[in-house]
């Protein structure tokens, strides 16, 4: 009965490491690290030993080997030594009688350990084999030894050194190592999904990057190509290059906004007066809608409504909008595309319409989802951006459509004073 105590007692020493481990690095975005596994080695060890099994004074056993082995394989040579260290020293001080048989016993028990963690490491596919190999060895050198240098000890607890020790051993080795290994691995598998989240936003970045820098790609060329006439007065191509001008260095804002996305996001929210600001992009986008044969006009029953805003994302939202409607009418030989700007109560109502393509209900259930796209050229990131600023800006947007018929985008952005 005695001997179920302190074997259980034991075996809950083994699996201090463990525990250790799910406790401390449970939260963390990292995997254990060779001091870790030092430190609760040497805890565990000091445990063992203080409390170890005693068949006969001054003979003790504990799980020495078990610790060693684990702490060899997960901490390398380094933790073995300071194992090592401290076992020789601790075993000075309780002293007794087999403390020459201990030291014998754990100078080939710690080269084997050596040797075995060491192809442990390397050699995957034989870690089961080494895990049974460690297990037997660490219990027949201990007896062989005792059986040379303690023979008349050996002989009277036969039963013990041949039954316990071994289960023990193998007991403590195989539930450690392969609750550690099991814990560890998972803790890998999370690490690589964090890591493949990360990669997979920044490549999300970087093609929607490509697709704002577009935007205003396609409306300086469409400027570029009306300034081609001749014709056009001087006026209107001062005009056109003021907002070629302006249009690219709106393109160095959104670079260098989108360069510092990986940093905590100081959006500057400015007062915005909407309707002059619809309006400059209504301009901006006419050329584009020229170019494709659409016609683009803008109503308006208030002459200021205010709100709050980043500025860009304000530009970059109706900007998509309003290139999403011009493109639903070009599939068409030509098309209309109207803007109204309203007061509803506390709000600004926004309303985009064309007569394009229209949608399925189907495809209006994926709007705003992630590179959902019906364009050959198509990102599907517009609408995505675009829903996140208006959630930001505690908005909302509904749509109405009909397949063959047209769209309706209904914007509404809460006004300030
Ligand atoms: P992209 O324009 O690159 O395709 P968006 O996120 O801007 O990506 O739009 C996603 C999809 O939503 C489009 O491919 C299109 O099928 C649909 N869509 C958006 N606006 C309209 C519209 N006004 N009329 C018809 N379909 C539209
Ligand atoms: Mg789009």
């Amino acid at each position: 009965m005695l001997y179920i105590k302190d074997f259980l007692l034991q075996l809950l020493f083994a699996l201090t490491p463990f525990v250790l481990y799910t406790i401390y690095y449970r939260d963390k975005a990292e995997n254990y690290s060779r001091q870790f596994i030092t430190i609760t080695c040497m805890i565990c060890l000091f445990m063992s030993m203080s409390f170890p099994f005693t068949v006969e004074d001054g003979i003790i056993f504990d799980i020495r080997y078990v610790i060693m082995f684990f702490g060899m394989v997960y901490g390398g040579m380094t933790t073995g030594v300071f194992l090592l260290v401290e076992f020789l020293t601790y075993r000075l001080l309780i002293g007794g009688q087999g403390l020459f048989s201990a030291i014998i016993i754990l100078s080939i028990t710690f080269s084997l350990s050596a040797l075995l963690s060491n192809v442990y490491r390397r050699r995957s596919e034989y870690r089961k084999l080494i895990t049974f190999v460690a297990g037997f060895s660490f219990s027949v050198i201990p007896i062989a030894t005792m059986f040379v240098t303690e023979y008349q000890y050996s002989i009277q607890h036969l039963k013990f050194n041949i039954l316990v020790m071994p289960v023990l051993n193998f007991l403590g080795i195989w539930i450690l190592i392969s609750l550690f290994n099991k814990a560890v691995s998972d803790k890998e598998l999370y690490l690589r999904y964090l890591q493949s989240e990360k990669s997979e936003t920044i490549a999300h970045v970087a093609a929607s990057l490509a697709h704002e820098v577009r935007n205003p790609l396609t409306a300086v060329m469409g400027f570029l190509k009306l300034l081609k006439d001749d014709s056009i007065t001087r006026e209107k191509s001062q005009k056109y290059i003021a907002i070629c001008l302006e249009e690219i260095k709106r393109t160095e804002v959104i670079l260098s906004e989108y360069l510092s996305i990986a940093k905590p996001n100081h959006a500057v929210v400015e007062k915005i007066e909407l309707v002059q600001q619809i309006n400059s992009i209504v301009e901006i986008m006419t050329p584009y809608a020229i170019m494709n044969n659409v016609s683009l006009e803008m109503q308006h029953l208030e002459d200021k409504l205010y709100i709050s805003a980043n500025p860009t994302e304000i530009k970059q939202l109706f900007i998509n909008f309003i290139k999403n409607a011009i493109e639903a009418c070009a599939v068409l030989a030509t098309g209309n595309v109207n803007i109204r700007i309203e007061r509803q109560s506390e709000y600004a109502k926004i309303t985009i319409i064309d007569d394009g393509v229209g949608m399925s209900n189907e495809q209006m259930e994926r709007l705003g989802i992630i590179y959902f796209s019906t364009k050959s050229k198509g990102t599907g990131l517009g609408l995505t951006l675009s829903y996140q600023f208006i959630r930001s800006m505690n908005g909302d947007v509904t749509v109405r459509s009909k397949s063959g018929e047209g769209t309706e985008f209904i914007l509404t952005l809460p006004l300030t004073n």
